[in-house]
């Protein structure tokens, strides 16, 4: 089947949750038997989301296949339950870049390159790559309708659609409906005005998805559809709601599947089955009791909307772990630099400690003090790529007694740099290719088959013997050296620097284990897990197990150290 396009435009303004009805509707497509992927249009120049800052843009997104990515991908993949790979998203200076590349190359032929076709045709181009062997491919355009920016892509849509056919592509607006408090009355202008916008396009969105405090009454829902000249029922209500993952089921009261397949000339494979998706969410919304966990992390200083962004992954992964259980989780967001002022009784109420991951020296001392809590009282720690550096670091000073024991990030004439860059990065950075030293993306790792970390993905069904997505990385260097008789995971990762491995003997012979591996085909083995043996649960990893989390498929180690909190 060629595949079908959903178009998912924002009117008004953006910061509604665009990024999640399109994970809602790529989810409700699924259930409906389909197969699908979601596509992310990002209208900035930027080539990738790897140099925005976190408090600016939220948390920068990793996929397997290295690509640092729009956060939005994050939800497509919670959502969806699947690996999202980096060409799904495509920003306008990727588009531009490749039509310049081609032009050098000499690839239009001496013809004039412009704007138009050139830039939606690569648009389109990028869309049919990223949607290829798929059913169904959910497009969501960043912004809004009257952004600028957005221009060359809703001419990219309407192209589409005399290409494709006008069954092929559906058009989803969603847009806002204020309620100024000085009236206490829901306004459907500025969404009017959306429609308008829209059309100057020649786009007539097919579904309009109204954002609003509450759901719609019948007289909004009769006016939108007088003036977008649309049935009533394909304006759907999208009231606010304490959970994302509601927003699928609320969708879903109104029918809006089988309306969409109904505008694509499609019927449903299966009837959906939510019965799951509806006890997680309830997981979430309704638990039966809940836990106090401490995130000890740095990226605080502008309030309190950019805080929870930038750790949006690992927020999500926590929740995902207390569904199963059906244990709400309390994150009680601790800076770093308060426990270096204040010391650890900021501590004292958490039941469980998490050390996320992050760049540079600020909050550093507060983090290992925090760790240092968690081992010497037994409380439940989960490090996350810098969190596992800042253990080792910890158990280095602490325990061996290797005083000024150091990351060379922070301290680069430390006497014991239990934590540095490995030789080969060195090299490379001498001849300033900074790109190339970073590792990101996924990485085997090979599993001690004793170690707590092994339970846990054992547990959840996360050896890659029982999962195909190995078969999706494509890059053997990636992959190292797999012996197939070792039991194999696969994790994402993004960072420089590398246990040291002068000091791996000397942490082995005290309490610690390094429980996974990641054997490369060229060069040292390096660390990519490690747990101490007498702790309830003190593990920590050099990946970023949070990109690996949806709500029907929750990270190995979040579920383990939400299962030994709860057993405490
Ligand atoms: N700053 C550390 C490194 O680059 C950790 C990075 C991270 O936590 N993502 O290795």
């Amino acid at each position: 089947m060629e595949t079908k396009y959903i178009i998912v435009v924002g009117g008004v303004l953006s910061g509604i949750g665009k990024g999640i009805a399109t994970a809602s509707i790529a989810k409700i497509m699924k259930n409906y038997g389909y197969s699908v992927t979601a596509i992310k249009i990002d209208p900035y120049i930027n080539y990738d989301a790897g140099t925005l800052r976190p408090t600016e843009h939220g948390e920068v997104w990793v996929t397997d296949d290295g690509g640092e990515i729009d956060q939005d991908l994050g939800s497509y993949e919670r959502f969806l339950s699947c690996d999202i790979p980096k060409g799904n998203n495509i920003t306008t200076g990727q588009v531009y870049k490749q039509v310049i590349d081609r032009e050098r190359r000499g690839g239009y032929l001496g013809k004039t390159v412009q704007f138009i076709p050139h830039i939606p045709q690569e648009i389109i181009r990028r869309m049919e790559e990223a949607s290829r062997g798929f059913e169904i491919a959910v497009v969501e355009i960043g912004g809004t309708i009257g952004d600028y920016e957005n221009i060359p892509y809703l001419f990219a849509v309407k192209s589409l659609s005399r290409i494709k056919g006008k069954n092929s592509v559906a058009v989803v607006m969603l847009t806002y409906l204020p309620i100024p408090s000085h009236i206490n009355e829901m306004k459907t202008k500025p969404a009017q005005q959306a429609i308008r916008q829209l059309s100057e396009h020649a786009i007539f969105p097919d579904i309009i998805l109204c954002r609003a405090k509450a759901p719609l009454d019948r007289v909004r829902k009769s006016k939108i559809e007088t003036y977008a000249n649309i049935e009533a029922d394909h304006v759907i209500s999208a009231p606010d709601v304490d959970c994302v993952y509601e927003v699928p089921l609320n969708f879903e009261c109104e029918a809006l599947g089988e309306k969409l397949l109904k505008r694509l000339n499609l019927t449903p494979k299966k009837k959906p089955d939510w019965k799951r998706w509806e006890k997680l969410t309830r997981g979430i919304t309704n638990p039966g009791k809940s836990i106090k966990v401490a995130m000890v992390c740095k990226y605080l200083d502008t309030g309190e909307f950019s805080l929870k962004d930038s750790y949006i992954s690992v927020n999500q992964a926590i929740k995902h772990a207390g569904a199963g259980e059906q244990v709400g989780v309390d994150i009680e967001w601790i800076d770093a630099k308060m426990i270096e002022g204040e010391g650890s009784s900021c501590l004292r109420e958490a039941e469980g400690i998490i050390v996320p991951g992050g760049f540079g020296t600020s909050g550093i001392a507060g983090k290992i003090e925090a760790i240092r809590y968690a081992r010497e009282n037994e409380i439940p720690f989960l490090g996350l790529c810098l969190g596992m550096q800042l253990a080792l670091i910890e158990y280095a000073r602490n325990v061996m007694g290797l005083k000024g024991a150091d990351s060379t990030e922070f301290d680069p004439g430390t006497p014991y740099p239990v934590i540095d860059y490995l030789a080969e990065q060195k090299k490379l950075l001498k001849e300033e290719k900074y790109g190339a030293t970073m590792r990101l993306g996924a990485y085997a790792a090979q599993l001690k088959k004793n170690s707590k970390v092994f339970y846990w993905y054992e547990k959840t069904h996360r050896l890659e013997k029982d999962r195909v997505s190995i078969k999706n990385v494509k890059e053997d260097f990636r992959l190292g050296i797999l012996e197939q008789k070792e039991p194999v995971i696969l994790e994402r990762h993004r960072h420089r620097y590398e246990v040291n491995p002068d000091y791996i003997e000397n942490f082995e012979r005290e309490d610690i284990i390094f429980s996974g591996v990641y054997k490369p085909l060229k060069g040292e083995p390096l660390m990519e897990f490690m747990e101490l043996e007498n702790h309830p649960f003190f593990i920590a990893t050099q990946a970023h197990p949070e990109f690996k989390s949806r709500l029907e498929d929750p990270a190995p180690l979040f579920v383990g150290f939400l299962s030994t909190i709860l057993s405490k």
